[in-house]
């Protein structure tokens, strides 16, 4: 299984930089995972966005679901998916529809965001859109896709991608420190985890990690390998990687846009 970094922001982009979304490719099947603002533009240097099989969505935050809008926009769209020759283009009967994965609500919640121009079903037409909940297995193609319902500050859940033959990835998606995460990433063989903090929230619920806190799980979850994601370029890097692996114990990577890994 290969993972490739489409975005690691946080909530604002890096210069230059997308929101949460990753490309998951194993025999031919293609998933992304996360789409937040920036990271169809990015997709589109490492996949034909036609070809992609699904699109699982962690929660229902802007950056992780943003850039769904461009990417259904080009679905319903582009020259090449009409049914008349335009443009240079052939036409096509058989448009592609990724079928699109989302948590309960997500239905509504697009309708409201595209709802706000008046293309209330846009997103639901360009994709098949079906809602999962925490205890459904996914399957897409060899990949089998888990959930762990993880604590933030909207219905988020962690997500598993595992596949005979391959390896086990798990990312944690958003969450404040969790024994369910520990508990769901548990011997995996790679664990994409957030840092989005430089100090734990001043006040209020607690909704995200520091590098420290998310090297500290890793090593409970005796992760074989441990990459920091959601993390802005405006934190020193050096500075996250150093906090991330006195408490993991080994070496820390920092996700980086375009960085694939093999699972
Ligand atoms: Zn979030
Ligand atoms: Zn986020």
């Amino acid at each position: 299984m290969q993972v490739t970094v489409l975005g690691k922001s946080p909530a604002w982009q890096d210069a230059d930089g997308a929101c949460s979304g990753y490309l998951i490719e194993e025999a031919g099947v293609r998933v992304v995972l996360d789409c937040g603002n920036g990271v169809f533009g990015k997709l589109r240097r490492f996949a034909d966005y036609v070809e992609i099989d699904a699109v699982v969505i962690s929660h229902l935050h802007a950056d992780h679901f943003l850039d769904l809008v461009p990417f259904s926009y080009a679905l319903k769209y582009a020259p090449r998916q009409q049914p008349v020759a335009v443009g240079g283009w052939p036409g096509t009967d058989d448009p592609a529809r990724p079928v699109l994965h989302v948590p309960e609500g997500g239905r509504d919640v697009f309708r409201r965001v595209v709802g706000a121009w008046g293309s209330e079903d846009l997103v639901e037409t360009a994709f098949e859109l079906r809602e999962y909940r925490p205890d459904h297995v996914l399957e897409v193609g060899p990949l089998r896709v888990r959930f762990r319902e993880v604590p933030h500050f909207t219905q988020t859940h962690a997500v598993e991608f595992a596949a005979d033959g391959a390896g086990r990835l798990t990312y944690g998606a958003d969450h404040s420190p969790t024994d369910d995460l520990v508990d769901f990433a548990r011997d995996t063989d790679l664990l994409l985890i957030e840092a989005t903090l430089p100090r734990p929230e001043r006040e209020g619920p607690r909704g995200h990690m520091t590098p420290a806190e998310a090297g500290d799980h890793g090593r409970r979850a005796q992760a074989r390998r441990l990459v920091l994601t959601h993390i802005s370029d405006e934190l020193d890097a050096d500075w996250a990687r150093a906090e991330a692996e006195r408490e993991f114990g080994g070496p820390v990577e920092l996700a980086r846009e375009g960085a694939a890994y093999t699972v």
